[in-house]
C-alpha cells in the first residue's frame, strides 16, 4: 500500500496531508477525492498511518469458519453518515439489517439476565405496560419514574451530568438499574461525569420542549417518521462480509489516485513563513510542502502533533479525556450454553459487582458471522468505570471473561477461540464541560485556516459522527484552497 515519497509538493496540484488512517482520515481522503472530481480541480493526497493496516479502532478478522469484529460491529442509520458514504461507494448490496428475531437486549438483575422493557429509549420509558410489568424495578422505583410525566421542566443551568439528569427526573433506582448500564455500555463512560448535552442532547430538549421526557418520548414515537434510511435498513446496519468491507473499498479508491502509506507515524507538524506545512516522521524524515494538513486523530496525539505549533492549541486538545477497554471475542457451540441467548446483549449495572460490562451476542445480531449451531460473544472490560480490570494479561482477562461467561449464560467448556482486542485510551469521554472545550479547540485552531482537526474526540464517537467529522474536515480545507 505504500508508495515513497519524499515531499508533498506537486507542481500542478494542491497538496494535502491527511494523517491518521482510521475511518475518520478515509473518510476525510475520500470527500477531498469527490470535491476534487466534482470541481475539476487536481490534488494530491497522502494519506499517512501510522500501524500496518487501515481502520483504526475497527476491523474484521475471519477465524475458521467465524467471521468476527474486533471493534465496532453495526453503524446507527438515523444519522446519514456511513449510510450515505456505503451507498457512494457502491456498498448498498452489502448494507445488511439486524437480525429481527433478536432485537432486544438483556439487562443482568440480581444475577439474572431480564429483557429491558420493551420501549425504554436510553434515558426513558415510551410505553407504559413493558414499565408496569419489569421486574427490574421495585414498585417504589416504577412510581418514581411514572411521575417524571408531571414533574414540571427544572433544568439546572448549564451542563448537567448524565447522572443528575437521570436522578432530577427518574429517581436513583432507574440510573442503578437501567439507564448506567445502557448508556455505559455505549460510552464505557462513569454517567456521573458525562456530559448529558454532548452525549444525548434530545432528552433535556425533551424536557425544555415539552415539559417532560416521557411526554416527549410518546409524541415523538406517535409521529415517527424515521428517515428514508433508517426505515430501510431498521435503526442498525451493518456490511454482509464486515465491517472491513467499507475500509477496503475507501483504501482501494484512495489508492487509485493518491498515496496511501502504512507504517508511518507522524511526530509532529510545522507551519512554515510562507504558510506550507512540514511533516516530521518518526524515523527522522521530513515531508515538506503541504498546502494543507487534516488531521485525523484522537485529541491527545493531535495534542503531540501541534506542539511545535501552538502549545495553546495542544494543551485545550489534551484534556479531552480518553479510557481504555478491550473486548474479548469468543467463539462457542450453543450446545454448551444453556441461556438461550434470544436478544443481541446483555449490558451489567455497576451495582451488580461484576468484572464485565457487558457481552454483545454478535452471530444473533448479524447474520452469517458463525457456523451453524456456534455463536460468537464479544465481553467488553475496561472503561471508566473499571479501569483496573483492563490493567490484566489476556492471558488473565480471558480467564475472567470465561468465568463470567459460565456464571451469567452458563457456557460450559473451552470456547472454539478467544481474542482480546485491546483499546489503549480508544474511547473519548465527553464529561461535563465538553462542547465547551471544544468549542475552545475551534476557536484556537481558527488561527490556522490550512489545518482541519477530525475524529471521535470532539462531536461524536459513532462511526457515522466519524465519518461526518472527517468529511467536514476535507470540506473546509477544500473551501479554504479554493480560489
Ligand atoms: C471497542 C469499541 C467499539 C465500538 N463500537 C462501535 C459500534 O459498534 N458502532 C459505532 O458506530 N462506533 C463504535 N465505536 C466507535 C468508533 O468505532 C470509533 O469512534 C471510530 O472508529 C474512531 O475512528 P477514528 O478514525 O476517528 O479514530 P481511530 O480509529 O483511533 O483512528 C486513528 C488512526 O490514526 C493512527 N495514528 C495515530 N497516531 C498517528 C500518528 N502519529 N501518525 C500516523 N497515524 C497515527 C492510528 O494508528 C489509527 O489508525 C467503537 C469504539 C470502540 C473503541
Amino acid at each position: 500500500m505504500s508508495s515513497d515519497s519524499s515531499s508533498g509538493s506537486n507542481d500542478s496540484a494542491a497538496s494535502i496531508a491527511v494523517i491518521g488512517g482510521g475511518i475518520t482520515g478515509l473518510a476525510s481522503a475520500h470527500r477531498l477525492m469527490e470535491l476534487s472530481q466534482h470541481d475539476g480541480r487536481s490534488v494530491s493526497i497522502q494519506l499517512l498511518e501510522a500501524s500496518g493496516r487501515l481502520g483504526g479502532v475497527f476491523g474484521t478478522e475471519r477465524i475458521g469458519e467465524y467471521l468476527i469484529e474486533r471493534g465496532a460491529d453495526s453503524f446507527i442509520t438515523n444519522k446519514p453518515g456511513a449510510i450515505q458514504l456505503c451507498e457512494r461507494l457502491g456498498l448498498s448490496e452489502q448494507i445488511i439489517s439486524t437480525n429481527e428475531k433478536y432485537r432486544r437486549s438483556l439487562i443482568l438483575h440480581h444475577g439474572k439476565p431480564v429483557p429491558t422493557p420493551a420501549g425504554f429509549n436510553l434515558l426513558a420509558p415510551s410505553q407504559i405496560w413493558p414499565m408496569v410489568t419489569t421486574p427490574l424495578l421495585s414498585w417504589r422505583g416504577k412510581l418514581r419514574v411514572a411521575k417524571e410525566y408531571f414533574l414540571p421542566a427544572n433544568a439546572p443551568p448549564g451542563d448537567e451530568s448524565l447522572a443528575d439528569f437521570v436522578r432530577r427526573r427518574f429517581g436513583q433506582e432507574a440510573l442503578d438499574r437501567i439507564v448506567q448500564p445502557m448508556v455505559g455500555g455505549i460510552y464505557t463512560s462513569d454517567p456521573e461525569k458525562l456530559s448529558l448535552r454532548a452525549t444525548l442532547p434530545r432528552f433535556p430538549e425533551m424536557e425544555r420542549d415539552h415539559g417532560s421526557v416521557i411526554r416527549g418520548l410518546r409524541r415523538s414515537a406517535a409521529n415517527a417518521s424515521e428517515s428514508a434510511s433508517g426505515a430501510r435498513y431498521g435503526l442498525f446496519a451493518s456490511l454482509r462480509d464486515g465491517m472491513s468491507t467499507l475500509l477496503d473499498a475507501l483504501g482501494k479508491q484512495i489508492q487509485k489516485s493518491h498515496q496511501l502509506e502504512l507504517g508511518q507515524r507522524v511526530d509532529s507538524v510545522h507551519q512554515l513563513a510562507d504558510g506550507t506545512w512540514t511533516i516530521q516522521l518518526s524515523d527522522g524524515t521530513p515531508r515538506p510542502g503541504f498546502a494543507a494538513v487534516i488531521l485525523a486523530l484522537p485529541t491527545y496525539r493531535a495534542a503531540s502533533l501541534l506542539e511545535p505549533v501552538s502549545t495553546e492549541l495542544a494543551t485545550s486538545l489534551n484534556q479531552i479525556e480518553y479510557a481504555s477497554s478491550a473486548i474479548v471475542v469468543t467463539g462457542h457451540s450453543l450446545a454448551d450454553i444453556e441461556h438461550p441467548l434470544d436478544a443481541f446483549g446483555l449490558v451489567i449495572p455497576h451495582c451488580e459487582g461484576r468484572r464485565i460490562l457487558a457481552t454483545s451476542f454478535l452471530s444473533r445480531k448479524l447474520d452469517g458471522r458463525a457456523p451453524m449451531g456456534k455463536v460468537i460473544l464479544r465481553t467488553f472490560v475496561g472503561g471508566a468505570m473499571q479501569p483496573e480490570e483492563y490493567e490484566h494479561s489476556d492471558g488473565e482477562v480471558i480467564e475472567t471473561v470465561l468465568a463470567e461467561l459460565h456464571s451469567i449464560f452458563g457456557v460450559k467448556g473451552e470456547p472454539d477461540f478467544a481474542v482480546v482486542a485491546r483499546y489503549p485510551q480508544g474511547m473519548p469521554q465527553y464529561t461535563i464541560g465538553h462542547l465547551d472545550r471544544v468549542a475552545e479547540i475551534q476557536r484556537l485552531a481558527k488561527s490556522f485556516p490550512t489545518l482541519a482537526l477530525a475524529g471521535n474526540g470532539y462531536r461524536g464517537v459513532g462511526l457515522p459522527d466519524c465519518i461526518q467529522s472527517g468529511e467536514t474536515a476535507a470540506e473546509k480545507i477544500w473551501a479554504t484552497l479554493t480560489p
